[in-house]
């Protein structure tokens, strides 16, 4: 606290902390009090007339400082895409007389680009694209994917010295001219990482609350994906319910590029706690795991719909008609916008696709001997009978085909020929991890958790979904 105190002895504190102009303004006006009006006024005139000037010049300053900002900022943000563009090129050995004077035009690859239509529009001549191509490494630029981008650096004749390809921020192909050759060159950054925590509670649905938590797309849809194999994401998210989840945050010079996988994950749903934990095997292989050492992947998952696209547009509390009917019939209905797909619970075989007056389209598929699934009202089927499918593969998309009021799925699960509650059914127990592993998997597991609890801590003082 010492810091904060203020010397006071004998200064005069207002004086001290008055600036000098105010003083000199003060001293002037009580010399000018003694004036006559006119003088006065004369002083008061060329000062007002002298403000005026002082500000245009100062005016005219701004602007052109304002131009020099948005010239400055155009080239950052050049720099930014190309992560130092300037420096890269001072670096390169040959032509770098000639690359100073280089002018750069960008492009980002839309959709049915290829390196002809993203000439086009940045209007560079296409004539040296078969150079480009023909080039060592220029098959690459045969394949372009959305989102990657192109800067382009032309010499004072409109011909292209250098193009710099980027793939990601972390890999970029440079190809440079050598009289009319091009010879390519991958340059590559490793991403820093760095543990991501979040931690939330569900108010409507589970998107939308790890949306307020923060959470990145990708870790909300891995959340879904590692817990719902116990968890219906659809019918038993609670108001209430928690979740917290520590991830692999990916880092390049400082800024962030994107979330890794999920190291250790908690749900409290319903008042039951859940909790993952990546480990990976001395093999290299990784999978996700209960504390208790069995794996998170069971033989079927607790819901047929893709949670991810689901909930985005689906409010828990907003009953559909729909659900009244759960009982009347041997299957659970899901309310799902049209489209939504739908996927198989487990790995099995597809024994029937077909259409039916009041099934509308619909899927069975046998899973080994004893179980079987069966998804009804289906807008569209995309596997035929016969098929092998795996666990979570798309068979089709919620529609309303048959004897239905609306869009949903029908969903039905059968255990040697009879219905059960698919929300309540007992299922296969996981398999426990290897004997081999399970020392070390203990070890690891228990750190993770601990880590994981310690940031709850850490980010609120609250251990409420450990207990
Ligand atoms: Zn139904």
């Amino acid at each position: 606290m010492d810091g904060f105190n203020v010397p006071t002895g004998d200064m005069d504190l207002e004086k001290r902390f008055r600036s000098p102009i105010l003083i000199v303004a003060d001293e002037l006006v009580s010399t000018m009090q003694s004036w006559p009006l006119k003088i006065v006024l004369g002083f008061a005139t060329a000062f007002c007339l002298i403000v005026i000037f002082v500000g245009q010049i100062f005016d005219i300053g701004e602007k052109q400082q304002a131009k020099r900002q948005v010239v400055e900022q155009l080239h950052i943000d050049l720099d930014n895409g190309t992560d130092s563009l300037a420096a890269s090129a001072l670096n390169s050995n040959n032509a770098t007389h000639l690359k100073t004077m280089l002018v750069w035009r960008s492009e980002k690859v839309k959709n049915g680009d290829n390196l002809s239509t993203l000439f086009e529009r940045a209007g560079i001549s296409t004539s040296q694209i078969y150079d480009l191509t023909a080039s060592a490494g220029g098959d690459l630029l045969n394949n372009l994917s959305p989102g990657e981008q192109f800067h382009m650096g032309l010499d004072s004749n409109e011909t292209l010295i250098e193009l710099q390809y980027i793939k990601s921020p972390l890999v970029r192909y440079v190809y440079e001219n050598d009289d009319g050759y091009f010879q390519v060159e991958k340059r590559t950054h490793t991403a820093d990482v760095l543990y991501g925590y979040r931690r939330g509670v569900i108010k409507d649905s589970f998107y939308n609350s790890a949306k307020r938590a923060q959470l990145p797309d990708n870790i909300i849809m891995e959340m879904a994906n590692l817990f719902g194999w116990d968890i219906d994401f659809v019918f038993d998210i609670r108001g209430g319910d928690e979740f917290s989840v520590m991830f692999e945050d990916r880092f390049l010079h400082g800024e962030r590029l994107n979330a890794g996988d999920i190291i250790a994950a908690s749900f409290k749903n319903q008042g039951k706690l859940y909790r993952a934990v990546r480990y990976e095997h001395r093999d290299g292989t990784t999978r996700y795991y209960s504390p208790d050492g069995l794996s998170m992947r069971k033989t079927f998952l607790r819901t047929p719909l893709d949670i991810f696209r689901i909930s985005s547009g689906f409010n828990l509390r907003r009953k559909h008609p729909i659900h009244k009917k759960i009982k009347a019939h041997r299957g659970v209905d899901y309310a799902a916008p049209r489209g939504t797909p739908v996927k198989a619970v487990g790995k099995g075989k597809v024994v029937a696709s077909s259409f039916s007056k009041p099934n509308g389209n619909f899927i069975f598929i046998q899973h080994g001997q004893t179980y079987m699934t069966k998804y009804l009202h289906l807008n569209e089927r995309k596997v035929k009978v016969g098929q092998s499918v795996s666990q979570g593969k798309v068979i089709g998309t919620v529609g309303s085909t048959g004897y239905s009021t609306g869009p949903h799925l029908h969903y039905e699960f059968l255990v040697n020929g009879v219905h059960k509650n698919p929300r309540t059914v007992e299922l296969p127990k996981a398999n426990p991890i290897d004997d081999s592993e399970r020392e070390r998997f203990e070890r690891v597991s228990k750190a993770y958790l601990l880590k994981l609890k310690l940031k709850g801590l850490a980010s609120q003082n609250d251990d409420s979904i450990f207990d």
